[in-house]
């Protein structure tokens, strides 16, 4: 969240080359990237390739004019929502309210008559970009707040069903049950709560990071005395898959982090991989340094994550969860989680993976110096 400060993109469409040298002046030096295109043909095209913040529209074009470039960018189906709703400022010599109320019309959010003046055009740009930003933080404010509450309403109730079912076999036909049935029961209500509670940990740390209430300690941290801790408490999920685990994190090899994240992270991708591989399958967690940083890789030889999915992993408003191979739930929100706490310790999370062959989960955290 809070995009505000990053640096806007900014498409100048105008004809005339000293219109468009005029805007880029003003606007360079207040740290603005700047692109141009002499026509609403040429724009149309720019737009499907940059992420613009903000785009100033000339109206008197040769070609198409302003308005129906602004008509098309924004109803043509093409363009993905986030293109369509990239605010656009008319410039415009036209003064006549029925001009300025056609370029409303046609959905631009305001208009700069020429000849520029700087102060002016900073001023309206300044604002559109302020509240573009606003818009889109307060968009992805909402889609966490859904998410949180359907995360609470469906996907920590579920496996609650399971827990309450078998310990109720217990309760009430404790005799019609041997002792290894019994025992049977009791290790699954345990696997089950272990699950539960590991979601509800991170649905916790999720919500803390949200409020901004979540603790960054970074220290000096031993990675095998996390990785370890984690491989103990998945073992068992690993096993009743027969899924082998291999890990070759040297005891010495130390990083600089918060410990508490960067376990959280290990943990996730751990409990992911021994999710989404079939019985028998491999699992290896290694360690390489890169650079300045350390690369710890889980690579499975799992179900994999077609290309299309790869995209939605990360997003909040994506709300991207399968089940398991054994038909295990989830929330969603570990990758997300994991990429949060990457970044915020100075790394880089990324995932290659192939349908049908495996996943290669990758973070880097930085070494200790
Ligand atoms: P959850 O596992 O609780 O659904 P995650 O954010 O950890 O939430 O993962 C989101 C989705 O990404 C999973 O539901 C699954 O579809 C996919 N995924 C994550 N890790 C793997 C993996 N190792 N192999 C295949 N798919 C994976």
């Amino acid at each position: 969240m809070n995009q505000s400060n990053h640096q806007a993109n900014v498409l100048i469409v105008d004809d005339v080359t000293r219109n468009i040298q005029i805007i880029s002046a003003i606007l360079k030096p207040e740290g603005y990237k700047i692109a141009f295109a002499r026509s609403g043909e040429a724009a149309l095209e720019r737009v499907k390739d940059i992420p613009f913040d903000l785009i100033l529209l000339d109206i008197m074009m040769p070609g198409i004019d302003g308005y129906e470039t602004c008509r098309r960018l924004k109803n043509d189906p093409l363009y993905a929502s986030e293109i369509q709703e990239i605010p656009v400022i008319f410039l415009t010599a036209k003064t006549d309210p029925d001009s300025v109320v056609k370029g409303f019309d046609i959905g631009a959010v305001d208009y700069i008559t020429k000849p520029f003046r700087a102060s002016e055009l900073l001023a309206r740009v300044k604002t559109h970009l302020k509240l573009k930003f606003a818009l889109e933080d307060l968009q992805e404010a909402n889609a966490a707040k859904d998410r949180f509450f359907s995360i609470i309403a469906h996907d920590l109730k579920g496996p609650f069903n399971s827990l309450l079912g078998y310990s109720d076999f217990l309760l009430n036909y404790w005799e019609n049950y041997t002792n290894e049935k019994r025992k049977n029961f009791v290790k699954t209500i345990n696997q089950q709560s272990n699950r539960l509670f590991r979601m509800l940990e991170n649905l916790l740390n999720w919500s803390r990071m949200q409020l901004g209430k979540m603790e960054h300690q970074p220290a000096k941290i031993k990675l095998y005395l996390l990785s370890e801790p984690n491989l103990l408490l998945l073992k068992p999920q690993a096993e009743k898959k027969k899924i082998k685990l291999y890990s070759d994190i040297d005891k010495d090899t130390s990083a600089y982090g918060d410990s508490n994240m960067i376990s959280t992270v290990i943990r996730n991708l751990i409990s992911n991989a021994i999710k989404f591989t079939h019985p028998k399958g491999e699992i290896r967690i290694t360690c390489q340094e890169d650079g300045d940083f350390r690369k710890i890789t889980v690579s499975d030889t799992g179900i994999g994550i077609a290309d299309e999915n790869i995209v939605k992993l990360f997003r909040i408003d994506g709300h991207f969860s399968t089940y398991g191979t054994e038909k295990e739930s989830g929330t969603g929100l570990g990758l997300i989680l994991c990429k949060e706490f990457v970044e915020k310790n100075g790394g880089k999370l990324w995932v290659e993976s192939e349908e049908g062959k495996g996943s290669k989960f990758s973070f880097t955290v930085p070494c200790f110096k």
